[in-house]
């Protein structure tokens, strides 16, 4: 992943002059690691992207978009038809204008199409666009929450789309709220790097996990510092009633237990469930049901208070978020780094959230959305509602070795990064061990299974001619379909 050794081309000439994609693909399924009551077997992957230039300063833009396993393929299709849009375009013409490759992509008429503004398109779009801001953060040599915080509120204007949302936030407001945001940024920037940003963790929660290993995770992060926790729910009330007691008992009344149903209900189902669960106080529920029902959401809202109502992994663009503010349906937003279009469009949720006055609290986890996000958040903090008062952001201790900038965390707390760009970046290493399907991990592993498939195809073939009956009496095809009994793994880990 080191810059090409070609002689330097001057700064103002500079062209991106690459575009490369990754399938990288973790097998995260084998461990229930990620497990969930709609999301069985995640296999957490990243469609990975990084933007080369002949620069010759040694930058590149990462970005990636979050899946988990076979969707990849499809995904990383999506950010090469990305391509044309990039390629050959001025790293400083892009760099000092990320809003500008925002509107490009978003605005191409025929990709267009399959969304608009949602899906695996627009999560492509998000990809790239994080990879330029990843690189103009280096170019500045700033991490992405500081180049943000120290930012012009104009500029910061410029570069949010009011499309669609400015019937609830203008941009006269939006430029309101962040010059009041900038009134004493730098002494919150000083407590920033000196305490960090709160976290809570997911990690002991896991559908998959047995009692005694959620109660073990549960004190440990306690111990840890975190304040918070959080238990996947929604595939059995019985099983939820059980690991709910577990957990409350495991950290005692004074630590926040969030819950996260992954979509699982109906809006009456939702209800119903969650306040069986009231006894253990839950902090809020999240996602409990479909991301596109908004007033589905409100309903369950007003159905579970004082249980609050968290959403926004899956929520495809600002527009949605602007109905779900106005409809009074959440009382938390969980912004995601990679899921909507980039720092563009999450500047302009940020925005929402802050004229609404609702925390947000992102969704992370996965493969580097620790990493990600918490620049995000860290802005918010610095530069616009200034608190971190009922914000949190996800932590989930997966996966983040394989990053050149790991998060950190401290009591509980990320700690802000203070190495340049938005720490997106992979280590080279991990990316060739994991690449899908030639990478050295998941070239054994194919290779391995295609034996193991022989082997059995011959032990399989051997039996039938030891047991082959004289003609005419049964044949193959009578007793084949009996092999395809009991492979249908779903809900397994439920
Ligand atoms: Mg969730």
């Amino acid at each position: 992943m080191t810059a090409s050794a070609a002689p330097a081309t001057p700064a103002s000439r500079a062209r991106i002059t690459a575009v490369e994609t990754y399938d990288i693909r973790f097998p995260t399924s084998r461990e229930l690691d990620g497990s969930d009551a709609m999301n069985p077997d995640p296999d957490y992957s990243a469609a990975y992207v990084v933007l080369r230039t002949d620069a010759g300063d040694g930058h590149e833009g990462h970005g990636f978009s979050f899946t988990i396993g076979r969707g990849n393929d499809v995904q990383v299709a999506a950010i090469d038809a990305l391509r044309p849009h990039v390629l050959g375009r001025s790293v400083a013409e892009v760099c000092a204008d990320p809003g500008s490759v925002n509107r490009a992509l978003i605005g191409d008429s025929q990709l267009r199409w399959l969304g608009p503004e949602k899906g695996v398109m627009h999560m492509a779009i998000g990809a790239v666009v994080n990879a330029v801001w990843d690189l103009a953060a280096k170019r500045e040599g700033k991490p992405l929450w500081q180049l943000l915080a120290e930012a012009e509120p104009e500029w910061l204007v410029s570069q949010v789309d009011f499309r669609y949302i400015a019937d609830v936030l203008t941009p006269e407001r939006a430029l309101e709220l962040l010059r009041r945001g900038k009134e004493g940024s730098a002494e919150r920037a000083r407590l920033l790097r000196e305490r960090g940003y709160p976290g809570y963790t997911t990690s002991p929660g896991w559908l998959g996990y047995s009692d005694e290993k959620l109660t073990r995770l549960a004190h440990a992060a306690v111990s840890d510092g975190f304040t918070q926790i959080k238990l996947k729910v929604g595939a059995d009330l019985q099983d939820d009633i059980r690991r709910c007691r577990a957990a409350r008992a495991a950290v005692g009344p004074d630590i926040r237990i969030a819950i996260d149903a992954n979509q699982r209900w109906n809006v009456g189902e939702a209800v119903e469930w969650t306040n069986a669960l009231a006894e253990f106080e839950p902090y809020w529920i999240e996602e409990p049901t479909s991301p596109d029902d908004i007033l589905g959401h409100a309903s369950v809202r007003r159905g579970v208070a004082p249980v609050k109502v968290a959403t926004g992994e899956h929520v495809q663009n600002r527009i949605v978020f602007k109905q779900l503010l106005q409809a009074e349906a959440l009382d938390v937003l969980q912004i995601d780094a990679a899921r909507v279009g980039g720092v563009n469009e999450n500047l302009a949720i940020l925005l929402l959230a802050a004229h609404h006055g609702v925390p947000v609290c992102p969704h992370a986890g996965g493969v580097g959305l620790c990493e990600l996000v918490q620049h995000l958040s860290m802005f918010d903090y610095v530069a616009l509602t200034g608190t971190t008062e009922d914000r949190v952001i996800e932590y989930v201790d997966h996966l983040h070795e394989h990053f050149l900038a790991p998060v950190e965390m401290k009591g509980g707390h990320y700690l802000a990064p203070a190495r340049p760009g938005f720490s997106a970046a992979m280590r080279p290493e991990s990316i060739a061990e994991f690449t899908y399907p030639h990478g050295s991990f998941w070239a054994a592993d194919l290779a391995a299974q295609a034996q193991a498939d022989r082997a059995a195809q011959d032990q399989s073939a051997g039996e039938r001619a030891g047991r082959e009956p004289a003609p005419g009496h049964g044949t193959l095809s009578e007793r084949e379909p009996a092999a395809d009994k009991g492979t249908d793994q779903e809900g397994d880990a439920a």
